[in-house]
């Protein structure tokens, strides 16, 4: 597993708290309970890496995570990579000063962040996509990001369903969107290789 080995570097409230923005970073994105904390446990194989909890809204910082660096070609140094678990949104309990708090710095981080390479978009299968997902999916097209949307929680539909809810979404992203799509379980490890994969192509693009 190349996520293997990740580890707690910092929570930060403000974007220039992250740590300095050089090498490349993956950030993960999603509405409060899709399921991100499980997905970035099952990715880095570590299961208490980031906090899953049935009440949701719990998370609100960007906690940063380091990974082994990537080797490169014959000369280059390894690549200094991390992971960026972006504060669960759209959690209805939250104070909407808060709540505009981290538009505003998820906003500032998706436009003055350097070192980053790509989103990792979390989204329940049996749901269609909100608003925070569509906005997140409009910023991708407009600034060509490329994005891997995660339909999670697959388990709890039949596999004959979870394909259909892919091909219906996959056929709903406009002609040129820089996304792909995937089947995704946290319990039960479906998709996981595929989008391990994923993630480590973007760090390296
Ligand atoms: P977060 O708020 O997006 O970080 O969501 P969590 O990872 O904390 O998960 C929210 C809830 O969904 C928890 O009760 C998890 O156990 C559950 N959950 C997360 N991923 C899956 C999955 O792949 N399958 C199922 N059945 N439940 C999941």
């Amino acid at each position: 597993n190349p996520l293997q080995g990740a580890q707690f570097v910092l929570a930060a409230h403000r974007i220039n708290q992250l740590p300095a923005d050089s090498g490349a970073e993956v950030a993960f994105a999603g509405r409060s309970n899709a399921g991100k904390s499980s997905a970035l446990n099952a990715l880095t194989g570590h299961r208490g890496l980031a906090r899953t909890s049935k009440t949701p809204g719990r998370t609100q910082q960007m906690v940063a995570f380091s990974l082994p660096p990537l080797p490169q070609e014959a000369g280059q140094p390894p690549l200094d990579v991390r992971l960026i678990d972006l504060p669960g949104y759209g959690y209805a309990k939250v104070p909407p000063e808060l709540r505009d708090h981290w538009k505003q710095e998820i906003d500032l981080y998706l436009h003055q962040r350097r070192s980053l390479r790509g989103v990792v978009l979390i989204a329940d299968i049996r749901h269609p996509l909100k608003e925070f997902d569509r906005m997140m999916l409009d910023f991708c097209f407009a600034t060509h990001l490329p994005c891997q949307l995660l339909m999670t929680k697959a388990d709890k539909l039949s596999r004959g369903q979870a394909t259909q809810a892919l091909l219906a979404m996959r056929k709903s992203f406009p002609e040129g969107l820089p996304a792909t799509a995937q089947i995704f379980s946290s319990s039960a490890g479906t998709g996981v290789e595929e989008a391990r994969e994923a993630v480590v192509r973007l760090l390296r693009t």
